[in-house]
């Protein structure tokens, strides 16, 4: 394996843990990571997952394979209910219940039998990575997002200082050294109101990150150059952030071998039954809602480009739809869908309720596209798979990623106007649809998703680009250990 190679059987003695804060979008890439740690590299991972309620069982996202080296823990729930009002914003949330999990992660570490060989926290753990510091083991940050939104969020603090006055309303790109210029209508959420408390978290965030061994990205070397160059080389990039950054991606979830035994959806047979390459799958990710003017016009848009789809669906006013509403026993769909829509789109149309299995619609040959919010896990599956994307942020750090699946990648159309601003009626949403499925450009982007995943797959295997970036993680772990 070359100089930095792992001996295996040294590399089996280490145990990290993994932080991973609440919510699915948080778990599924932390646990993504412990499951490759162990089947790729012999480490054995707890992962301590932090959680408001009681939650399913998610030991469930171990492959059976790995189960020997990867425990999930579930720590006590959080109460933040005392601390919040109906205004408090959901990174200010999710700071506040990594911070309440604090002495939670401390009691269930010193409970280890051993003493862990390091700590990796997710993107709002940072105020768990002095335990680390007192155990004396490295500590490490995982950024479950892209390198440019990396670089965003630690040049924060020194955006503070350099520009008065909203972000959004700045005239000119925002500069960051080394990077993509960031257009400011583009900042991930927290920096859209200076004011408001959840600013002051993520700044305090991209400070906290510098004070960690190193930062692990999901994202890989032909994926984002530049600024990974310069994290590496660039003197102003460097005096905020000193640590290394480490591509370690791109991590996805694998496709269930449960699709091929035999236990297939009534989804899964419906897309077996469609054209190769036809259908348009629609999916928001965890938490992803339109609002009932918004959810209109893509409905009406899809229906207009007579294409095949399969959309997964959440009510735009209560984060769920009533069962009613697919059986059309109720008459629910009056609310939310145009009347009529689902009868006049029964033959090219499906609707998946709240949850699809993604990662295996993806990786289906009859899926043509992916009309998605953007979630860097989603946009990974995508890339992965080679599925061209209409880009469709609507919240988090989801336009910077749309930008750069559009604007740099070449693999996503997206519509003039963001989505976040303006409802997207139903003629554009119709011509996008069409580009992706019908139009010959979508071929050059399908193209260019193959490419990435021959490269990004060739990355992950011993010897390459991201399979080295964790070996030089696990070596530096094993040197402090010594
Ligand atoms: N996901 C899924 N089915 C769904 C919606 C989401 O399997 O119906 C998975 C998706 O494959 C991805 C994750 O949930 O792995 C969502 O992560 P992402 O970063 O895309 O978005 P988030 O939900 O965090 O906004």
């Amino acid at each position: 394996m070359g100089e930095l190679s792992m001996d295996d059987s040294s590399s089996r003695k280490l145990h990290v843990i993994i932080l991973s804060s609440p919510g699915a979008g948080h778990l599924i890439p932390v646990v993504i990571l412990a499951n490759h740690l162990a089947a790729e590299h012999g480490v054995r991972s707890t992962v301590l997952q932090v959680r408001i309620a009681e939650s399913p069982e998610s030991n469930l996202l171990v492959p059976a394979g790995d189960r020997e080296l990867v425990e999930i823990v579930q720590l006590p729930p959080v109460d933040i209910t005392n601390l919040v009002d109906p205004d408090t914003k959901v990174v200010t949330q999710l700071c506040m219940m990594m911070r309440e999990a604090v002495p939670l992660v401390r009691s269930a570490v010193a409970a280890m039998d051993r003493r862990p060989d390091a700590l990796i926290v997710d993107l709002f753990g940072s105020e768990s990575l002095p335990i680390a510091g007192d155990l004396r083991i490295p500590k490490y940050v995982y950024c479950t997002s892209t390198a440019w939104f990396l670089a965003l969020t630690v040049y924060s603090p020194i955006l503070d200082g350099e520009i008065e006055g909203q972000y959004v309303d700045q005239p000119g790109h925002l500069e960051i050294p080394g990077c993509k210029l960031v257009r400011p209508e583009d900042v991930a959420d927290p920096m859209l109101d200076r004011g408001d408390q959840q600013y002051r978290e993520y700044v305090r965030m991209g400070k906290e990150f510098a004070l960690s061994d190193g930062i692990l990205v999901n994202t890989f070397e032909d994926l984002e150059p530049k600024t990974l160059q310069a994290f590496r080389e660039n003197e102003a990039m460097k005096s905020v952030l000193k640590p290394p950054v480490y591509p370690i991606g791109p991590l996805t979830r694998p496709v269930q071998l449960t699709q091929t035994a035999g236990l297939k959806s009534d989804v899964m047979d419906w897309l077996d039954k469609q054209p190769n390459q036809s259908v348009l799958f629609v999916s928001f990710g965890s938490g992803g809602l339109l609002s009932i003017q918004q959810t209109t016009e893509l409905a009406l848009g899809l229906e207009l480009s007579q294409q095949r789809f399969l959309w997964v669906i959440r009510s735009p006013t209560q984060g769920g739809v009533d069962e009613a509403f697919f059986t059309g026993k109720g008459g629910a769909e009056d609310d939310y869908l145009p009347k009529g829509f689902l009868d006049r789109t029964k033959d090219i149309g499906r609707l998946v309720l709240k949850w699809a299995q993604q990662v295996e619609v993806l990786a289906h040959p009859s899926v043509g596209g992916f009309l998605s919010h953007c979630g860097w896990n989603s946009s990974l599956e995508s890339i992965t798979s080679g599925v061209p994307m209409i880009a469709w942020p609507l919240y988090a750090e989801q336009r910077l990623n749309a930008a750069m699946l559009v604007e740099e990648l070449g693999v996503a159309v997206r519509p003039e106007v963001l989505p976040t601003k303006k409802v997207v009626g139903r003629e554009e949403v119709a011509k996008m649809v069409r580009t992706l499925i019908e139009h010959k450009d979508a071929q050059a982007m399908r193209d260019r998703a193959k490419q990435l995943t021959i490269i990004a797959t060739n990355g992950l295997k011993e010897g390459g680009s991201s399979s080295k970036s964790i070996c030089k993680i696990l070596l530096n772990i094993e040197a402090k250990e010594n």
